[in-house]
């Protein structure tokens, strides 16, 4: 059986920046990857600007830039504008093969197209047999993580997102609809990309069935007058319940551990954070993540706020238009951006 100080299950964001960062110490470390190419994955490719400096994202990889947003509820509609560029998209192959570039591959053995299908006290399987062992395992496998479900920790917050990607520049603006009878207290959305439009929408499935929600959005792209007949459909799960990162000699990063927004599935600026402290506390035992932690606080406010506009009912599109009009303001956007994001 082949040992590694370290395996690495998943070459998503986290698993990605956690390899570079271990590459720089003297442990071994062995990357695996279930799919064929690194870097696709269902998602919106929204970064935030915070992330540009702190991960050194070079130029080229932004896309879209975007200084506004519209927000529409069934009884207002409002354009928020900000001072500076607040949000970038990527393309998230390209993204995923600029941060395999950067891995040392002297130092870290990368396999792709190699699931992991059982984990056991200290080694993995991969397809039907081989064994490979482990000093320490990572689990940056995304929102169905198997290391997760290895170390029995449940799911319960869990959302459904669902998007049509459709060949479109029809679209140039990024929007927001709050409609609860649809969408309870989360939203679809209208957001453009380099050469196609993201159109799609999300609910906790606690609150709608994923199959409902299908409907649900059904009935607003009729309302709405869309067609999405030319666009490809993708659904994926998103993991918000956070329990920890740190199992022993076991630890999750990013997706698996819970760290993503359950109110705007950002989980791309967590999982580079996450994956890079996860390397950290293996490098050192004593080491306790801030960062994390305050990732984590700050998931948890966002749960609230859900939870808040869900026990509001009827009264919720009274609180989102409030919300929108303070969002109007430049000082309170700065207010809420730190309060409530970075
Ligand atoms: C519709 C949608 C839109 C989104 N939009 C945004 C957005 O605009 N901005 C944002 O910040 N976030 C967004 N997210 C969330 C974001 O995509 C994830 O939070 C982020 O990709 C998590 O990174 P990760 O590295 O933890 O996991 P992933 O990116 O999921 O990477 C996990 C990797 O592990 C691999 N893997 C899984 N199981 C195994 C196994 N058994 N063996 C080997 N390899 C395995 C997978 O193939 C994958 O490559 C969106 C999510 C969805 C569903």
């Amino acid at each position: 059986m082949e040992n590694y100080d370290v395996v690495i299950v998943g070459a998503g964001p986290a698993g990605l920046r956690c390899a570079e960062k271990l590459a720089k110490s003297d442990k071994t470390v062995l990357l695996l990857e279930k799919n064929e190419v690194v870097g696709p994955k269902v998602c919106g490719g929204g970064l935030p600007n915070i992330d540009l400096e702190r991960f050194n994202i070079p130029d080229e990889l932004l896309e879209k830039r975007y200084k506004a947003m519209t927000i529409h509820s069934p009884f207002f509609q409002n354009e928020i504008r900000s001072d500076n560029e607040f949000l970038y998209t990527i393309d998230r192959k390209k993204f995923g093969q600029w941060q395999l570039g950067k891995i040392d591959k002297n130092k870290v053995k990368i396999r792709i197209n190699t699931r992991v299908t059982e984990i056991q006290k200290d080694y993995v399987v991969l397809g039907t047999e081989e064994k490979i062992g482990f000093k320490y395992l990572i689990g940056a496998d995304g929102a169905n993580s198997i290391v997760r479900k290895y170390l029995g920790l449940k799911i319960e917050k869990f959302c459904v997102a669902i998007q049509y990607i459709i060949p479109s520049d029809e679209y140039d603006k990024l929007e927001f609809f709050f409609d609860p009878k649809l969408f309870n207290s989360w939203y679809a959305w209208i957001f453009p990309r380099k050469d196609f439009v993201s159109i799609g929408c999300g609910c906790n499935t606690n609150m709608l069935s994923a199959k409902k929600l299908r409907e649900n959005f059904n009935l607003w792209l009729e309302k709405n007058k869309i067609d999405v007949s030319s666009g490809e459909y993708q659904a994926y799960t998103i993991n918000y319940d956070y329990q920890g990162y740190k199992f022993e000699n076991i630890f999750l990063a990013g997706e698996s551990a819970g760290l993503v927004s359950g109110l705007t599935g950002e989980g791309i600026h967590s999982a580079l954070t996450s994956g890079e402290e996860v390397a950290k506390s293996i490098l050192d035992e004593n080491y306790n993540s801030e960062k994390i932690a305050k990732i984590a606080k700050i998931g948890d406010r966002h749960t609230k706020i859900l939870n808040f506009l869900d026990k509001l009912g009827i009264f919720r599109n009274v609180m989102l238009g409030f919300i929108s009009i303070i969002l109007k303001s430049s000082k309170l956007q700065k207010i809420i951006n730190k309060k409530l994001f970075h």
